[in-house]
């Protein structure tokens, strides 16, 4: 199919200084901890979306100097010419695909506190590192200005000899010192470095000037700045300060990449924020204050929002981090007129937990992303089916359906067998919590799929026994039958049911979105950690519940710290008078009370009160079927249960098991054989 013309606008080359991008989709910097670590497997990340239409491609931070090095987080790396092949790598693989390679140089000073190299952070003014560690930054002497803007013309040089079309210079996250230098607090200089904002802002000419000079004639030089932290009086404003800035640099960088800070705000979840261009109020001025292109993020996966971007005059290019996780092939699928193939983001951040965690990134949508390399998965591309034989898909969740897709992708003749009235599994369900609505698009992305596909036939409100499924003759089973949760307090903290439960009515998530009915006073018991609790925290304050979120971490949700979520949470929990009590477990229930005790301490006991008790401790898999099959695994080529069937997860990790185990069918592949294609370091 042709292209809408309408979004033929999105299809323009656009000039960055020396370099032309052929489009306006901009796959702006992000982490996937590959990096230095996984060089082949960073290559193969980026080249993918090259691939799929992205005119320019970016790397993710780049440590420039040892001086400042982001361990145990592996992002990339240039600190000599050692390292260019690597990144020799990547650009190669981009550019095969038209497409430019643009490098996030980095230093993030007192945001990294150096655990390999051991050297004391530097800072404009000394001062605590980030995070907890016991460390302390020493403030910087005008040596080591001199050496940091040698450092960087070093970097630009190396950047440019390993094939890189942009270089960016970095100021935003809190994450880099350019930036720190813009803030008082953390510049409390009193020489030409500090004081005035001119002098605040000197640094980064120097340093944008000193790269232009050396590599400008053939890169282009992005700044990446953050207008407004959203810390009100306590940080850059992009009314005051934030807009100072860029109008004095207004025309010095080749481009502008302007975004929020911190982090959590720039990559918001859609539970906080829904919205697609929530960055727009903060970054839509910049345009009006420089001739150069301008990028800019906000989750965009709509066609007619990015042309609505470029029309309204907000920005240039469309800015994608996560979008083009999610969908690598987004760019070909408009240009191929094929917009209701686009696998859209839904703002979760599991793609940002593992990068919290110092893993390889993964993603709820798409399950290749990472996996390129390693396993050679291609998002858009799956091998042939090994076979003519049938193949029944039991449970129609996450891991059913993106199971039963990918098979008929395959070409297999797919049966797909759902005990309820609808597809989607626990997504039906967990979607209609607040915040959560953006996973529909996991279900209707599969289901829009598989209603295209003449190899699959749907058989909804059939809940299969193992009679029922023998009696199919098929060969291959897939049991996606999914879990439910325990309502006995079984858990991270508890390993055997809690002492009285059986003398109080424990409701679980599960009854609560099956609509049970509740009164009074609810206690939940939160000992999952991750998005559950706090959900229906809030769906029964907004019902008028009085709520008392009792868990054993010390801070609410306490794994969203993960996916940036932690602080913001708990804070909505406190404005909606949900009554939180922290570092506590149940010792004891009896009808009406629960008896806790501090998690440190024992003998700091206390009694609750409750009307109603939810327990959201763990999981059991829904595994009955799976378990009756295997009396019959000789009449069946695969058996094999997937997703929460089999190990109750995230929705990303049912995603995931559904995908590899329509790729493993008939494949005679050991499913550990992804863990023996490894990046081994070479000893030379
Ligand atoms: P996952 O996250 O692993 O995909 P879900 O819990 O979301 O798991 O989905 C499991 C699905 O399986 C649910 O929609 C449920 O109705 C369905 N299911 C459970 N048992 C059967 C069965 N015996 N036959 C058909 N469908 C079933
Ligand atoms: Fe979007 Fe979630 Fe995938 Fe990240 S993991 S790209 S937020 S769908």
């Amino acid at each position: 199919m042709a292209r809408d013309p309408k979004y033929d606008i999105l299809f323009e080359p656009v000039q960055i200084g020396p370099v032309t991008a052929p489009n306006r989709f901009f796959q702006v910097p992000h982490c996937n901890s590959l990096g230095h670590g996984r060089p082949r497997a960073e290559a193969a990340n980026r080249a993918i979306k090259a691939e799929g239409g992205w005119g320019v491609i970016c790397t993710q931070e780049v440590e420039i100097h040892p001086s400042s090095e982001a361990s145990p987080f592996i992002e990339g790396r240039l600190w000599d010419d050692r390292d260019i092949p690597q990144h020799r790598l990547m650009t190669d693989a981009v550019h095969e695909y038209g497409a430019l390679a643009g490098i996030e140089l980095c230093y993030p000073a007192i945001h990294a506190v150096n655990l390999y190299s051991r050297i004391a952070p530097m800072a404009p003014s000394a001062g605590v590192a980030h995070g907890s560690y016991p460390t302390h930054a020493r403030a910087m002497s005008k040596r080591d200005i001199a050496d940091l803007r040698r450092w960087h013309v070093d970097a630009a040089r190396r950047s440019r000899q390993a094939g890189y079309d942009i270089v960016y210079l970095y100021a935003g996250h809190d994450m880099s010192l350019l930036q720190h230098f813009f803030k008082k607090q953390y510049n409390r200089r009193s020489d030409e470095y500090g004081g005035s904002l001119e002098n605040r802002v000197r640094l980064t000419r120097e340093i944008i000037t000193d790269v232009k000079e050396a590599v400008g004639d053939t890169c282009a030089i992005a700044f990446r700045f953050a207008t407004d932290e959203l810390l009100g009086a306590d940080g850059l404003r992009w009314e005051s300060e934030g807009r100072d800035i860029v109008g004095m640099l207004a025309e010095l960088p080749d481009l502008w990449d302007v975004n929020i800070s911190g982090w959590g705000n720039d990559s918001s979840t859609a539970r906080f924020e829904p919205n697609e261009g929530y960055q727009e109020e903060y970054t839509a001025f910049v345009k009006t204050l420089t001739s150069k292109p301008v990028v800019g993020v906000g989750r965009f996966t709509s066609a007619d929002t990015m042309v609505s971007q470029i029309k309204r005059g907000v920005l240039d290019l469309i800015g994608a981090a996560r979008p083009s996780i999610a969908d690598p092939f987004l760019p070909r699928k408009i240009d191929e007129g094929r917009i209701e193939d686009i696998r859209e983001c839904i703002g979760c951040n599991i793609c940002v937990a593992q990068d919290m965690m110092a893993a390889p990134i993964r993603c709820t949508q798409n399950p290749t992303q990472g996996e390129e390399w390693k396993q050679g998965w291609h998002p858009e591309k799956i091998a042939a089916a090994a076979s003519d034989d049938a193949v029944l898909v039991v449970g129609a969740g996450p891991a059913g359906l993106e199971c039963a897709l990918q098979l008929a992708n395959r070409g297999y003749q797919v049966t797909l067998a759902e005990a309820s009235q609808s597809l989607g599994g626990r997504i039906n369900r967990e979607s209609e919590l607040p915040g959560m609505s953006s996973y529909t698009r996991v279900r209707d992305y599969r289901e829009f799929q598989l209603s295209q596909k003449a190899n699959v036939d749907i058989y909804l409100e059939n809940r299969l026994t193992a009679e029922d499924v023998i009696a199919l003759e098929i060969p291959h089973v897939l049991v996606a039958t999914g879990s439910h949760w325990r309502n006995d307090g079984c858990g991270r903290t508890h390993a055997f049911p809690i002492a009285g439960i059986d003398s109080v009515r424990a409701l679980t998530p599960d009854d609560i979105l099956a609509g049970a009915d509740i009164s009074g006073r609810v206690l939940i018991y939160d000992d999952d950690h991750y998005f559950m609790g706090s959900t229906l925290a809030e769906r029964l304050r907004a019902q008028g519940h009085e709520v008392c979120l009792l868990t054993p971490e010390s801070v609410v949700a306490e794994w969203t710290k993960n996916t940036l979520e932690q602080s913001k949470i708990q804070a909505r929990l406190l404005e909606l008078d949900v009554d939180i009590v922290t570092s506590h477990a149940i010792c004891e229930v009896r009808p009406g009370e629960a008896t806790i005790a501090n998690v440190y301490s024992d003998r700091l006991r206390r009694v609750l009160e409750f009307d109603t008790l939810l327990m959201v401790t763990s999981r059991d898999p829904d595994d009955n079927l799976f378990q009756s099959l295997q009396a019959y695994q000789d009449s069946l080529q695969t058996l094999r249960a997937i997703g929460d069937c089999n190990a109750p997860g995230t929705v990303a990790a049912a995603v995931y098991d559904g995908h590899s185990a329509a790729r493993d069918l008939e494949s005679q592949q050991d499913v550990y054989a992804p863990l023996f294609v490894r990046e081994i370091p070479a000893l030379d």
